[in-house]
């Protein structure tokens, strides 16, 4: 059984924390996807509102969090941190495992932190309409949730593959008064090429944040919303790493390992961040580990380099850890982790050697993710169910060692709409992808080569 360490209300986060100012480097300037040149916050507007993008270029440590977005996030935040002691006993050695759990929001993920003030900014500056791309459905349906509470239109392109097998997703999207549609799809020119040479095509979330991006870039009504990846949502999410923080110290714990589940990097961050903050200064010492599937490595075995974020290539180009744009993860069914690239702000820490990472295959992450939900009682979604596993290999080496660590972990979700998924491993139906190497060379040899 789990103990529940509870910040008070009045401890709710006042700040986003921006990691951009303590980094050794700064960030790599983004790029023109055709001419290779610097871009400037003007080119992002047909995009984003400009607090937003003002935001994304932001050199302030500490960016205050607007009061109607606190008053949002009361509604679950503080969220809680738990003592996971069924686990520490199914182990049996002596660590000490925290995790902080982000099931408690409306949709069940760390998504709404940012979509809810993404569409704060949005509506505060005029906007009506959003467009978005989703994999699983987590963001789709965090960002439906935010728009309905902001008055705005939400369209969703859900990753075909993940539109066919999730089918709840769409309905909770629905349910909140958005607009989903599978992806590629026959709204944009970019969906209605693809669709025209593989009408079978199962999609990817490149695929479908560049229908989403050419809606927005081509009514001048309508902006777009990215749900991971961009500084702007990596700080928002630091609100999850302030309370952990926090929540560690009232029970006087200081953290030997911080692990997150990477995909675009956004809950690895929100936990991951603050920590960091507090390494840098030499306060505290953890190893800050994100966990990736095999089968979308792009922070173990991508290459650091310029690349597109979407498969079309029509958003600017950013160095980041990537697979290649035209790379199509296999399906495993953490659909939330499917993603060629890796955020820039994440891929350059990596770089500078402040955290590790590692790749888990889907058959370990379900079966520990099943141990996890038999003495912690959360099922959890089955991308932190990498962090989870993670998390146990590393209480394993602790016991082995004989070594008392204290391990805290991000449980970004919970995984009652992921059921289909554990069904599929208990009829042993989920396979393991071994690392297509020829496929992610025949990717790489397409990213664009920029000079300098
Ligand atoms: C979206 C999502 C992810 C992957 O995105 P990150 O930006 O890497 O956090 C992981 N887990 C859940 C539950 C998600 O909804």
């Amino acid at each position: 059984m789990p103990t529940k360490i509870i910040l008070p209300e009045s401890e709710l986060p006042t700040h986003w924390y921006n990691i951009i100012p303590d980094l050794p480097t700064p960030p790599s300037p983004v790029l023109h996807p055709a001419t290779h040149e610097p871009v400037g916050p003007g080119d992002f507007a047909p995009l984003f509102p400009m607090d937003l993008i003002l935001q994304e270029v932001s050199t302030e440590r500490f960016v205050e969090i607007p009061e109607e977005v606190r008053e949002v996030y009361r509604q679950w935040r503080p969220s809680p941190l738990y003592r996971a002691h069924g686990l520490e006993k199914l182990i049996g050695g002596p660590a000490r495992i925290y995790y902080k759990y982000e099931g408690v929001s409306p949709v069940g993920s760390h998504k709404p932190n940012t979509a809810v003030p993404q569409a704060y900014y949005n509506a505060k500056a005029g906007v009506k309409k959003i467009a978005t791309e989703t994999g699983a459905g987590q963001w789709g349906s965090a960002l439906a949730y935010a728009c309905s509470l902001y008055d705005i239109e939400c369209e969703v392109y859900q990753v075909r593959a993940s539109y066919d097998t999730k089918p709840y997703r769409k309905a909770m999207i629905e349910a909140y008064g958005g607009t989903i549609y599978p992806s590629p799809s026959n709204n944009t020119e970019y969906g209605r090429r693809l669709l025209q040479e593989d009408p079978d095509t199962p999609g990817s979330l490149g695929i479908a944040i560049s229908e989403a991006v050419e809606v927005a870039a081509t009514n001048e009504d309508v902006k777009y919303s990215l749900g991971s990846v961009l500084n702007h949502v990596l700080m928002h999410q630091t609100v999850i790493g302030e309370e952990a923080l926090k929540q560690l110290a009232m029970v006087d714990e200081t953290p030997d390992f911080v692990i997150g589940c990477s995909g675009g990097g956004s809950n690895f961050a929100g936990l991951a961040f603050p920590f960091l903050r507090e390494k840098m200064a030499g306060n505290i010492n953890p190893v800050v580990r994100a966990v990736e599937p095999a089968a979308a490595p792009s922070l173990t075995r991508g290459t650091y380099t310029y690349d597109h974020g979407d498969t079309a290539g029509m958003i600017p180009l950013v160095k980041m850890h990537t697979l290649g744009h035209q790379f199509v993860p296999d399906p495993i069914h953490a659909g939330g982790l499917r993603y060629h690239g890796m955020s820039p702000l994440v891929s350059l820490i990596k770089e500078e050697g402040l955290i590790e990472a590692v790749a888990l295959q889907q058959t370990e992450t379900f079966s520990k993710a099943v141990q996890f939900a038999k003495v912690e009682g959360i099922i959890p979604g089955p991308e932190p169910s990498h962090a989870i596993a993670e998390a146990m290999n590393e209480a394993e080496r602790a016991k082995e060692s004989g070594e008392e660590k204290v391990i805290l972990f991000n449980l970004c979700g919970h995984g009652h709409l992921d059921m289909a998924a554990y069904q599929s491993y208990f009829d042993g139906e989920l396979v393991d992808y071994e690392y297509p190497q020829d496929r992610i060379d025949d990717a790489m040899s397409k990213v664009p080569v920029v000079a300098g």
